[in-house]
């Protein structure tokens, strides 16, 4: 009875969701659209009914995140097809001592990189290789899903595809990514090529190589991607008490996610579960920062930049192939775009691991944004607000650790914490305490 099918932005064309296909013929973006007159046979009750008793059910497909709201991701994938590493449902960290320190009402982190592969792109890609898997069933000839990565996205391919027993293939910036994001596709068997270019670079070369439908791609521009990502809105609005904050800051690259957040709260509003608007923020490193350059000039187009390098590897991206979606997004939810300098985002990360989170660079772009408009006062105090944390600090080990050893080029670390070597003495150790916790 639930029904979804690819549909062009203009609305025009549409493709069966069983087709290979990622561009409409005028080569804009996709999007999958669902019959949200369909979602209307059950009531806004029996909706949040049926999602809350699959919280607490053990069924595999139950216990994804992504796959608990089922019908409004790929409603015709017959369950069996379903390739999940139990993605999703991540940690909604109350950041109470942060708020207070800027001194907003309540400020919460969604932690999307407490996942399989350690980021959000999990949630997409658990529906692209679910559909693939699907697709490879009914006799499609698809020998490798292929993508260009930052490095997550690599990662959740590779993790995924593996799980599911098919080949993949990834596109790396050769010297650009972390250590842990390039062990993670070796590690699960993927043909890993580091290429001597930048992640645009990548793009390029990769889509080449999937005019052969035999490749098929995984990058954003494929829109089953965004059908997982957004639900973070959802699970952000279930675990809120069916409520939004005020504010979602995210930040942005290729900029799929955002214009997922704002997909997942449109469809909140169709299914009638709240009816609240909030105002997305997109913060960006700002030595890649097309869509800053863009929202300041009224969006009058994109215009593609060389990305300088950045600690927020994972967003060093200078021509976002998901502009469209995403400025659509910041005009429908009253949006800002913010940028931030090396220098903030090192400190905004490790000033929030101080009240206990353990944040990668690009969460620290987000908090950075967060700290400078509750500055400039365009977030007040009276606002609730949650940050998207996009990977998991565990996978930057070299920025973290440069930054306390203050070894990271250019920056002077405010929230530095150095180790004390000291002599194998009980005394010499007593006396140092002392002088510490005086
Ligand atoms: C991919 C990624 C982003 C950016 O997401 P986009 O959809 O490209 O805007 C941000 N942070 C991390 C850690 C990522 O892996």
């Amino acid at each position: 009875m639930f029904y979804a099918q690819f549909k062009s932005i203009s609305g025009k064309e549409t493709y069966p969701l069983s087709q290979i296909v990622y561009k409409d013929s005028a080569g804009s973006l996709l999007g999958v659209s669902h019959d949200c007159s369909a979602w209307k046979s059950r009531s806004p009750e029996e909706w949040k009914n049926l999602f809350g008793n699959r919280r607490s059910s053990f069924a595999p497909a139950d216990l994804s995140g992504v796959w608990s709201k089922r019908e409004l991701v790929l409603p015709e994938l017959p369950v069996e097809d379903i390739v999940t590493l139990q993605e999703g449902w991540t940690p909604l960290f109350n950041a109470q001592k942060l708020a207070k320190e800027i001194n907003i009402k309540s400020l919460h982190v969604k932690l999307c990189g407490n996942s399989h592969t350690g980021s959000f792109k999990d949630l997409g890609m658990t529906v692209l290789v679910s559909q693939v898997n699907h697709l490879i069933k009914n006799g499609i000839p698809i020998k490798a899903v292929a993508c260009a990565s930052t490095g997550d996205t690599s990662a959740a391919l590779s993790a995924y595809c593996a799980k599911a027993g098919i080949p993949s293939i990834v596109f790396l910036p050769a010297g650009k990514i972390s250590v842990a994001q390039l062990v993670q596709p070796i590690s699960n068997g993927s043909i890993v090529l580091a290429l001597d270019t930048d992640f645009d670079g990548c793009m390029k070369i990769v889509q080449e190589v999937a005019a052969d439908k035999s490749i098929y791609l995984a990058n954003s521009m494929n829109s089953l991607r965004i059908e997982g990502q957004k639900t973070i809105s959802y699970e952000l609005c279930q675990e809120l008490g069916w409520d939004l904050p005020d504010v979602i800051i995210i930040p942005g690259g290729n900029l799929g996610n955002v214009s997922a957040l704002a997909k997942g709260i449109d469809d909140l509003s169709a299914l009638g579960l709240t009816d609240k608007k909030p105002r997305i923020v997109v913060a960006q490193a700002q030595n890649a920062n097309p869509f800053y350059q863009a929202y300041k000039r009224d969006f009058d187009k994109l215009r593609p930049v060389q990305a300088q390098k950045t600690l927020a590897s994972a967003i060093q991206i200078g021509n976002p192939v998901s502009y469209p979606k995403a400025q659509q997004a910041i005009k429908d939810y009253n949006g800002i775009v913010e940028q931030v300098s090396e220098q903030e985002l090192s400190d905004a990360a490790h000033r929030a691991d101080k009240t206990g989170l353990y944040c990668c660079p690009h969460t620290g772009v987000a908090l950075g944004a967060l700290f400078k408009l509750r500055e400039k006062d365009i977030i007040s105090s009276d606002e609730s607000v949650v940050v998207i944390s996009t990977a998991n600090g565990l996978k930057f080990s070299e920025f973290k650790a440069a930054y306390h050893e203050q070894k990271l080029d250019g920056i002077s670390p405010k929230y530095a914490n150095a180790i004390h070597h000291l002599p194998a003495d009980a005394g010499t150790v007593i006396s140092k305490l002392k002088l510490i916790l005086q």
